[in-house]
């Protein structure tokens, strides 16, 4: 593994002098432990954000490599019901407002498992995923979706233009948090893009993440924390021009930007953009005393979750734990809980079944454990997912069972 300086900003080159948010020290969130390695020595690293004063991109040092991050990646998008309906959604979105179809060429930036791409792939549209992690594209491949294990940026793509492709529809639904050099990454995609083609990107809204408290969202494996108006500043040093913006509920809620080559006059910038642009401002986006006041926010959301469950372990409830996802590692080592509060959790991939979370080693089985062991509270750390995890589990009312939601601040639903 190596370590990867880098003391300024990643998008301007400014020096970065300015804390956003300190969590301390932490494992990387995909680590899960097998058995055999409990007793081994655990890396750690820094998990500090920090903002920079002069384009206020919020980012933390990239302490390990992508290739390490991507190397045996345990996150498979298809895992997740709503996800599949939101990839679904907007398959037909394209279809119906951009024409795409069995002559467009669509291509998907991290692609995963093909969770996406295949429902372009049902409509007969040429798709191209291009994927890091070498064992999820594999899953990909074999569903019938053409995937490229490469990294993306300019010289990816400037291959693929010189083997005659463009891109009709580029797409990355939460890739662009977790590029190093986000400046090599964007130039690519100038690079990609067919002379009238579409750009989409979906990634975790700064204004939600600050505030929601959605500070367990930041990991090592998220280098960079956008705001629409740092996200536009970024398109445009590239030659693009984000025309069109819409408000997800993913991910805790989530930008999708639409993005264009700046020469392509053909789609004009919608209001929406400028709503956005001037919501951003009004709050404060472009002024670094508001993103100084997050970390206190951090440190009372901890308080308040560590309240509640020393409580509940002090009128011996048991509380077990649902999903494994990145985030819960980041608010568990944060806020100090292990197997003294938390017994196990579980969560639907076959992979972490029997591995420990990274740093924690709260041990991870399959779902059917709850119904055996009969929790009191179950706390849900994939909380962008409460509802349909709610749903699946309304089950543990039949015993007095209740469901915990960490974040914003901790809440019991009944
Ligand atoms: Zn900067």
């Amino acid at each position: 593994m190596t370590l990867t300086k880098q003391p300024s900003c990643r998008f301007c080159g400014t020096k970065l002098e300015h804390t956003f948010v300190d969590l301390g020290m932490s494992p990387l969130c995909e680590s899960y432990l097998p058995f055999e390695q409990l007793n081994q020595m655990e890396p750690f690293y820094p998990l500090h954000v920090q903002v920079c004063a002069n384009c206020f991109l919020v980012q933390l040092e990239a302490y390990v490599t992508p290739e390490h991050i991507f190397s045996d990646y345990a996150y498979f998008s298809s895992y997740s019901d709503s996800w599949l309906a939101h990839a679904k959604r907007y398959t037909a979105l394209m279809v119906e407002r951009f024409g795409i179809g069995a002559n467009s060429f669509v291509v998907e930036l991290a692609s995963n498992d093909g969770y996406l791409l295949q429902y372009f792939v049902e409509k007969k549209v040429p798709v191209l995923g291009i994927e890091p992690a070498a064992n999820i594209a594999e899953v990909a491949i074999k569903k019938g979706v053409p995937t490229l294990v490469k990294f993306f940026g300019r010289e990816s793509a400037r291959e693929l233009v010189a083997s005659g492709r463009k891109a009709d529809l580029l797409l990355g639904n939460n890739v662009l948090a977790q590029v190093p050099d986000v400046n090599d990454f964007v130039a690519g995609m100038k690079i990609l893009l067919a002379p009238s083609g579409v750009i989409t990107m979906e990634f975790p809204h700064l204004q939600r993440l600050m505030e929601e408290n959605q500070f367990d969202t930041i990991y090592h494996e998220h280098f960079s924390y956008f705001s629409f108006v740092t996200a536009e500043k970024i398109f445009a040093a590239h030659g693009l021009t984000l025309f069109d913006v819409e408000e997800l509920p993913t991910h805790g809620g989530s930008l999708r930007i639409y993005g264009r080559h700046a020469e392509d006059a053909s789609k004009p910038v919608t209001a929406r953009v400028t709503e956005m642009r001037h919501r951003e401002v009004s709050a404060g986006y472009l002024q670094l005393e508001t993103y100084s006041r997050f970390a206190e926010q951090v440190k009372e959301t901890k308080r308040k979750l560590l309240e509640f469950l020393i409580k509940a372990k002090r009128s011996g409830k048991q509380i077990a734990g649902y999903g494994a996802p990145g985030k819960g590692n980041t608010l568990l080592n944060y806020c100090g809980i292990r197997t003294d509060f938390l017994d196990y959790t579980v969560d639907r991939n076959p992979y972490k079944h029997g591995r420990f979370l990274p740093g924690t080693h709260v041990p991870i089985f399959p779902p059917e454990r709850i119904r055996e062991t009969k929790p009191d509270f179950l706390l849900i750390l994939p909380w962008n997912l409460k509802n349909e995890i709610i749903q699946q589990n309304a089950f543990i009312r039949e015993w007095g069972g209740k469901f915990v939601v960490p974040i914003p601040e901790v809440q019991v639903h009944e």
